[in-house]
């Protein structure tokens, strides 16, 4: 500290008692920091999700945009392609690699929350081991720092696809915190005032309602979400840097060396054409869903359409009843009755997903039918299970008949062993129907379908 400035410090100190017997003018208070305010947040699983968006976000940020990005993972059990790390190191890496990817693009604002990279297509796994509580509880604590317009990210659902758990557990957490982040009454200690000068606790955030959360399928067929969002085209130029969005994505990924070395070091050795023939893995363009929007705006319309600035009262979501049920009935469990609930709380009935459900599985594992059994009667009732299934696949076990007492709701399971997909098989893997059937007294109380895809490679169930 300089001379002059102790001495100010001094007569600033000496004047204090005096200026505190003087009324004070009213001063303005200290507003939110604009420096983290974004147009869009980005909400994905692992470090290189992000490249499900870059080619509109380049685009985004050619409209002068801000956009910030949050990983749910570092994605430390993936593979490691550029070196021997593995496990938490590798994970120290990929966040390297993230960082560089978005910098490369002009984002650098990126957070990590703690999740642990869970590799299977089960969102309930994923959320259980990503603390789900203490996800949500960042994910909104940065939702009300960052204050975005739009939340962009995966879509909620279990699809034949890469189908991560992960994935979906973002969008998870996205659409739980689109729906909290407004809402003064969750985690109010986020949002109280400060009550003394160097408070550590308190965080002095204000409440933040965005105005539409977008998504973007993890699932192979996309004949579903058609109509359901805005699309975007990956071979237009950017009017900033004069190349195509598709290329801009392309030079963002190249900072994910762990993931994708062999095809970079493949990209390395090709033309400026053949390098775009190759490019058409981002395909000919972006197709968004639109989850919601309190702001308007036509379904298939730009992403910013209907929004103005400023913030926009809190909007808790309207949720629908549950359906009624039969006195007995069976319905299926586990991911697939989460999201039926999920959409019901969150205002998604509209949300496209799969009817009948649909999972892609490896060969020679085993597929789980999980159930709920629900007796509302007064009595003990008897119920019997079968299932009809394609040829080559054996009940292990859970079919059969057991009992259910009265007013309970258990849960059961029903396995099957799935047979091999031969290495050398080369046509097209085409989804089989398993069916359920539920009888109690000779009378049917339900059927339930699932839709399997075997593959010679597949996230476990
Ligand atoms: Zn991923």
């Amino acid at each position: 500290m300089s001379r002059a400035a102790k001495i100010l410090l001094l007569l600033v100190f000496l004047g204090m008692p005096l200026l505190r017997t003087v009324a004070q003018e009213p001063q303005a208070l200290p507003s939110a920091d604009e420096r983290y305010k974004v147009d869009i947040l980005v909400v994905v699983a692992h470090p290189d999700d992000e490249g499900a968006a870059t080619p509109y976000l380049a685009r985004a940020l050619d409209e002068h945009r801000r956009v910030a990005v949050v990983f749910g993972t570092r994605g430390s059990s993936g593979a490691n392609e550029a070196g021997a790390e593995q496990a938490a190191s590798l994970g120290a890496i990929r966040e390297i690699e993230a960082r560089n990817a978005l910098t490369t693009l002009g984002i650098t604002n990126a957070w990590f929350l703690d999740g642990k990279d869970t590799a299977s297509q089960n969102v309930l796994l994923s959320l259980a081991n990503w603390d789900h509580g203490e996800s949500l509880e960042q994910l909104v604590r940065i939702v009300r720092l960052t204050r975005p317009e739009v939340i962009l990210t995966f879509l909620p659902g279990t699809f034949i696809g890469e189908d991560h758990g992960d994935h979906q557990a973002s969008g998870v957490l996205a659409t739980e915190a689109f729906d909290l982040a407004g809402d003064p009454a969750s985690f109010p200690e986020q949002v109280a005032g400060p009550t003394k000068r160097l408070e550590p606790l308190l965080e002095n955030l204000r409440p933040w309602q965005p105005k539409k959360i977008y998504y973007f399928p993890d699932a192979d067929r996309e004949d579903i979400f058609r109509g359901k969002g805005p699309e975007y085209s990956v071979k237009e130029i950017s009017k900033s840097s004069k190349q195509a969005y598709w290329r801009m994505a392309l030079d963002s990924f190249r900072s994910h060396q762990t993931q994708a070395k062999s095809f970079l070091d493949k990209l390395a050795q090709m033309d400026e054409a053949q390098i775009e023939k190759m490019a058409t893995f981002w395909t000919e363009a972006l197709h968004f869903v639109l989850g919601k929007s309190l702001v308007g705006g036509s379904v298939t319309g730009d992403v910013f359409e209907g929004i103005t600035p400023g913030a926009i009262p809190f909007a808790r979501p309207e949720i629908s009843p549950e359906p009624s049920r039969p006195e007995l009935s069976v319905d299926l469990a586990g991911p697939y009755s989460f999201y039926a609930d999920f959409r019901r709380a969150h205002g998604l009935t509209n949300l496209p997903h799969p009817e009948p459900p649909e999972i892609a599985l490896q060969g020679h594992t085993t597929l789980v039918i999980p159930l709920w059994v629900r007796n509302r009667t007064g009595k003990t009732q008897e119920i019997s299970l079968a299932a009809s299934l394609p040829a080559g696949w054996t009940v292990q076990s859970g079919t059969g008949k057991f009992t259910v007492a009265p007013k309970q709701v258990a849960a059961t399971r029903i396995e099957v062993l799935l047979p091999a997909v031969p290495e050398n098989e080369t046509k097209k893997p085409e989804p089989q129907e398993a069916t359920v059937r539920a009888e109690s007294n000779g009378q049917s109380i339900g059927e339930i379908k699932l839709r399997v895809e075997l593959r010679k490679r597949a996230l476990p169930q």
